[in-house]
């Protein structure tokens, strides 16, 4: 079995250069920039370092909102969330969509045909997607589509670790 050392030579030698390429090569993803023009209620802003959001959020909620990764569909209980009242961004609070605008769109995530103020959140191009983010922390919430109900037509499917719902208090 003189195959076994190369074998073992060779699989050291990749896994060495792809550390050495990751390390002193790659380049990381550059910072997200805030689109310029876009505003938030109140003027409002929440910044963090990645160190700061790494510690103040879960790992599930980081890797979504800060890393733009999509939760798997029907993960959220929120899907099927329908009692009245609003739904916030948890990175920050800040006020993003009623109950009033909630639809099932049958897709497994949360669903929305309208956000709750115009400026709650801004819209980013994303490959042939609409990405949408929170416009006070900058998180990533989800993505926008034109194949939602009237009077928008809009269909805001977010993920529903991005959001925290405060149902509305019956007096
Ligand atoms: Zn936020």
């Amino acid at each position: 079995m003189k195959q076994t050392p190369i074998f073992l030579l060779i699989t050291g030698l990749i896994a060495g250069s792809l550390w050495l390429y990751g390390t002193y090569f790659g380049t990381p993803r550059p910072p997200h920039q805030r689109p310029t023009g876009a505003t938030s209620p109140g003027n409002r802003r929440v910044e963090k370092t990645d160190a700061e959001w790494r510690t103040s959020l879960t790992r599930s909620q980081y890797v979504v909102m800060r890393n733009r990764d999509t939760e798997w569909p029907n993960s959220s209980p929120l899907t099927h969330e329908h009692r009245p009242g609003n739904y916030v961004c948890v990175g920050c609070h800040n006020r993003l969509f009623s109950s009033q605008t909630k639809f099932e769109s049958g897709t497994g995530w949360p669903s929305f045909s309208a956000a709750i103020v115009p400026n709650a959140v801004y819209t980013e191009p994303d490959g042939n997607r609409t990405e949408v983010r929170c416009s006070v922390c900058d998180a990533h919430l989800g993505h926008v589509f034109h194949d939602g109900p009237d009077p928008t037509g809009l269909r805001y499917c977010m993920n529903g670790v991005a959001l925290a719902f405060a149902p509305e208090k019956i007096p």
